[in-house]
């Protein structure tokens, strides 16, 4: 089976992914299962999307039972299940009106498209740019990988999309200094995740808040990976205390069924009219009525308060790794997106880990992931820290 299955894959389907070579067949909770049986202690979560882990209970009945009822009609018609999803994310973040649509990157299209009109109606044409930061990560649409601050996300695909300049992430001086008559928003992850677990300066947010407000600029948080409660708030901008005018959500949002959605204010939504913006997809039935559940079980506060337990004890056991062993040069995180950076390649220590089965990521080459289902045990952090102290003793 499993022969058949990677050898199939390699030979039909596009290789834009360097797989690793397990087939999957079951999953609960935080455990995997593969096709001969094999168990798994999943520390990925998908990347950052079973953030209530593998087919929970209550996700599945919802599932089961609108499947039942409805699954599409199209946004040409009104359906239930969309508008209390809508008003469950108005009620709970700093937002007035929602787009939905079924990923990051078109989540980001979105408030791309939303800033750079509310430019135009605001302001007049010739005012289009928008400074991201180097190392964010936006998506691999032309415009999300024009806005994404990594080459090796753009390279072969030029020309880019004009309107995008980069600038140092966690540098207030440097957005400053890159502001010019045609700027229209900045766009930053409050976290960056795929660039490396990567925390900017306290304050930070704040003072770019500050910038916008004086300078006329729309602030967007792309919070596709760190928002639906991975860093032990709701969203991650709660704990700067700042909000911004336009932020996207995906990867946790209906904790695996594809969707994504751009959340913004009154004043800037209401620049985007009928024919502005779709989705055939966006916001159906089926997802919609299953992100409603996920986002009632994580933005309960005593859901929320554990995951900052989790985290706290996850990264205290990560330091103690760090303090034994010298190959970790850092490790940080807030709730339960967390990273070991190490002096050298991490890939090898992700393949023991699988082989021991430990599910975990690297990413920037030496930057050891961690983004467990919200739901993970005490036990299986302790667990993955004795496998990693083991293969860190070799290393
Ligand atoms: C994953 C990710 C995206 C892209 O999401 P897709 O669903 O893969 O299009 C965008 N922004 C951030 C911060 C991400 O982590």
């Amino acid at each position: 089976m499993e022969t058949d299955i990677t050898k199939l894959c390699d030979s039909t389907i596009c290789r834009t992914y360097a797989r690793l070579p397990v087939v999957f067949t079951r999953g609960r909770g935080c455990r995997l299962w593969d096709d001969k049986g094999k168990e798994y202690r999943d520390f990925l979560a998908g990347i950052a999307v079973c953030n209530l882990g593998h087919c929970p209970e209550n996700l599945t009945k919802v599932i089961c039972e609108q499947a039942e009822r409805l699954v599409h009609v199209s946004n040409l018609f009104y359906t239930e299940p969309q508008v209390l999803l809508a008003l469950e994310l108005v009620k709970l973040s700093f937002g007035d009106r929602v787009f939905f649509c079924n990923s990051g990157a078109e989540a980001n299209e979105a408030a791309i498209k939303l800033a750079r009109k509310y430019s135009l109606t605001h302001y007049g044409s010739g005012r289009y740019e928008i400074i991201t930061m180097r190392g964010s990560f936006h998506g691999r649409t032309l415009a999300t990988l024009s806005a994404t601050g990594q080459e090796k996300v753009q390279r072969g695909f030029e020309p880019l999309v004009d309107g995008f300049t980069h600038v140092e992430f966690g540098s207030v001086e440097a957005v400053k200094g890159a502001i010019t008559e045609k700027t229209c928003a900045i766009m930053v992850e409050p976290i960056q995740g795929e660039g490396g677990v990567r925390i900017p300066p306290v304050g930070y947010l704040k003072e770019l808040r500050a910038i916008c407000d004086e300078r006329g600029l729309l602030l967007i948080f792309d919070e596709v990976q760190v928002g639906m409660g991975r860093t032990g708030k709701l969203f991650a901008y709660e704990h700067e205390g700042v909000t911004p005018h336009i932020m996207t959500l995906a990867k946790a949002l209906a904790n695996g069924l594809p969707m994504g959605a751009m959340i913004a204010t009154e004043e800037v939504a209401k620049v985007f009219d009928p024919g502005s913006h779709a989705s055939t997809f966006g916001g159906t039935p089926l997802v919609s009525a299953v992100a409603l559940e996920t986002l009632r079980t994580i933005a309960n506060p005593h859901f929320l308060i554990e995951v900052q337990r989790k985290g706290e004890y996850f990264i205290e056991r990560l330091r103690e790794l760090q303090k034994k062993y010298g190959v970790v040069k850092d490790v940080r995180g807030r709730g339960l997106i967390l990273a070991m950076e190490l002096d050298r390649p991490g890939k090898i220590i992700v393949d023991k880990c699988l082989e021991r089965g430990a599910i975990i990521n690297c990413t920037q080459d030496a930057v050891l992931r961690f983004l467990p289902p919200l739901v993970v045990s005490l036990e299986d952090i302790d667990w993955l820290m004795d496998q990693l102290d083991e293969l860190l003793k070799e290393f």
